[in-house]
């Protein structure tokens, strides 16, 4: 029979596999367990619309047995098995949800073998992991539906073969045979049934479906009904087929009687995450919907988390059968980055293909988990700074997103979660935490736009706001703007951007001295207006500059944040340009020169005007329109 080759990505996690040196090999037990048990779960499913499966829950197992004397150790179900396809294409490839996250990690280790061992630990890879405890593998499985079985069988990197067998029933065998043992591993443990009866118990007790296994057990001979007064009891040995774990799904039970770790475990072996998750939530509610739910904050972003691949949802079973993976319907978009399970006996199973007809139920159990992810999340803001630092990083921009989305429907829910960086420290800050900081005579709360706070903080325009005491907001990615023109004002105090030229208000004495000097300034004024012609909307003296000569704002609804945002996302459309101001310091040496070159060589005052434009873009972060004509420009001003 021809060898078929494994893809060539698979090839370099096999050879990982084979030539671990990996310590806690024997997670590969809990893997092959749970494959089992996703197997059952998609029959367990069928049988639901499906009388031909024959099969009721309760006959659902996974079967354990080992043979010494062959070195064999065999995981059987009686799931939904493969097709001679599903063979090829599921062990011959990384199938695994999380391989491409996978395979940056190997990327990023490579080289630095000690890493490379440690992502085997944190990941798990599936069925590919019993290479390291085995030399051979044979696959027989039946598929559901399908009268033909067939056989895989593969020693490792050399690739595998695939032929038709006999087989009884739908379901899949796994038989591992064990290496030998060597000097650093006693790969014989995974032959005794002790053995395998602790790592079922350790990794895998919460799953589902009896795992059984025959164990030797001994008990005391009845005693002969004719034995005599010196007759002394007798033990003999005896074989019993056991249920190994206790299958209580680990949102059935009580929260006091499950560790952390096992939360943690349960969390990555079921969502595939290398890392712990940052917070566990468990409700259990009852009234017009009961339910159990056990729900995750993860510790990072999901690599695609902001790609349209992305998939929110949380796996929803009816009275402990599977009945979606994800189902979407249960977590608002805000807190798309929960994972975890929802298990109610409220959604029943004969329709459940129509879930639809559930709508209503759902929708009572997401809006309350809603509640309960909220207060979490405030919890660990309030008691946990670090950790909500953390949460913030990896999902914050999706919580502003939330605020921005459904014309501003979620903001006053997502308000007291969101953070910012700051003036007052290199510590993120709340909204909360920024008022109660407020000077008494302070009437906004602050914010400038930009693409890092050590930018925006030397900007012209925040110096007289930091002069004053007051704190800005530095708000530094795409959606923030539009986040805060959603909230609008906090607790009854404006949010205002310190580019607004009543961003810090005025007396009645400040605005008459303003008229005056505008009105001094007026020949300045409008011949740089005409001077720079379409490139800017109007020319002011400035109330926003303090010791710079000049900036850019803009008047109307477009900011030059927007601006920017939409020039970068590529929707650039008429009306999408921010109308440019250019606003003048006329306390600035380099107003006096103008004003000089105005009153006595218009030429020389042309091209002051042109360098002013052109720093007032700069400082703006915009682009020069021809970066050239200015170095030019400057160049001509020196000689
Ligand atoms: P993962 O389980 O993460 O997808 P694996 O490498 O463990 O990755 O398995 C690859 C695929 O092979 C599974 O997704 C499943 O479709 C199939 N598979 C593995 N074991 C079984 C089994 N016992 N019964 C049916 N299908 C299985």
């Amino acid at each position: 029979m021809a060898k078929k080759q494994f893809k060539t990505e698979s090839k370099r996690i096999l050879d990982l596999m084979i030539n671990s040196i990996y310590t806690h090999k024997e997670i590969f037990l809990r893997e092959l367990v749970s494959n089992a048990s996703d197997a059952l779960d998609k029959l367990a499913y069928k049988a639901l619309t499906d009388d031909g499966v024959g099969l009721s829950r309760s006959d659902f197992k996974i079967d354990l047995s080992v043979d010494k004397e062959a070195r064999t150790l065999t995981v059987s179900d009686n799931g939904i098995g493969m097709t001679q396809e599903e063979l090829e294409n599921n062990l011959g490839v990384i199938a695994r949800s999380g391989s491409l996250q996978f395979k940056e990690e190997m990327a990023k280790a490579e080289g630095e073998k000690d890493t490379d061992t440690d992502i085997i630990g944190q990941f798990g890879v599936g069925f590919y992991s019993a290479f390291m405890v085995a030399d051979h593998i044979t696959v027989i499985s039946r598929a559901y539906g399908s009268d033909t079985a067939y056989r895989w069988e593969s020693s490792g990197a050399d690739g595998y073969t695939i032929e038709p067998c006999e087989k009884d029933a739908a379901g899949t065998d796994i038989i591992l045979h064990i290496k030998e043992d060597g000097e650093e591993e006693q790969y014989s443990q995974y032959l005794d049934p002790n053995r395998i009866q602790r790592l079922v118990k350790k990794y895998s007790d919460y799953i589902r479906y009896p795992i059984r296994m025959d164990l030797e057990k001994s008990r005391m001979k009845e005693k002969p009904a004719d034995a005599g007064e010196d007759y002394k009891p007798e033990w003999e040995t005896y074989v019993e087929n056991t249920t190994l774990n206790s299958m209580i799904p680990l949102w059935q039970r009580p929260k006091k009687d499950v560790t952390q770790e096992e939360y943690d475990r349960f969390y990555q072996d079921k969502f595939g995450d290398f890392e712990a998750p940052l917070a566990t939530v468990t409700v259990n509610a009852e009234g017009a919907v009961s339910y159990k739910a056990l729900l995750f904050i993860p510790s990072r972003t999901p690599y695609d988390f902001y790609t349209r691949d992305f998939e929110k949802g949380l796996q929803l079973y009816s009275s402990g059968v599977l009945i979606m993976d994800k189902c979407g319907d249960l977590l608002p978009e805000h807190f798309r980055f929960v994972r975890g399970v929802v298990d109610t006996p409220d959604v029943s199973l004969n329709i459940s293909r129509e879930l639809l007809q559930h709508t209503r139920q759902l929708k009572v159990i997401s809006t309350n988990l809603e509640k309960k992810i909220k207060s979490e999340l405030s919890r660990l803001q309030k008691d946990d700074a670090e950790k909500y630092e953390k949460f913030w990083h990896a999902f914050g921009r999706n919580l502003k997103y939330g605020v921005v989305s459904d014309y501003g429907v979620h903001k006053d829910m997502l308000l007291e979660l969101l953070m910012f960086p700051s003036s007052h420290s290199d510590k993120l800050t709340s909204l909360a935490q920024y008022k109660e900081r407020m000077a008494e005579d302070q009437q906004f709360i602050y914010y400038a736009v930009g693409e890092d706070a050590g930018k925006l903080s030397k900007l012209p325009q925040a110096e007289r706001i930091l002069d004053k005491g007051y704190e800005i907001l530095y708000l530094t990615e795409d959606v923030d703007e539009f986040c805060m023109q959603t909230i609008g004002e906090y607790e009854g105090k404006k949010l205002k951007s310190i580019d607004d030229e009543d961003a810090l208000p005025e007396t009645e004495e400040e605005k008459k001295a303003a008229e005056e000097k505008t009105e001094e300034a007026k020949d300045v004024l409008s011949f740089l207006k005409e001077t720079l012609g379409d490139k800017v909307s109007d020319v002011r003296l400035s109330k926003i500059l303090k010791s710079h000569p000049v900036c850019m704002t803009a008047d109307g609804p477009v900011s030059l944040e927007m601006e920017k945002y939409f020039r970068r996302s590529g929707e650039m459309m008429p009306g999408m340009t921010a109308q440019r101001v250019l606003e003048l310091n006329p306390e600035s040496g380099a107003f006096t020169a103008l004003k000089r070159a105005v009153e006595s060589d218009k030429e020389l005052a042309k091209k002051y005007a042109e360098l002013l434009y052109c720093q007032a873009l700069l400082i703006a972060d915009l682009p020069l329109e021809d970066p050239s004509a200015y170095t030019d420009l400057v160049c001509s001003l020196m000689q």
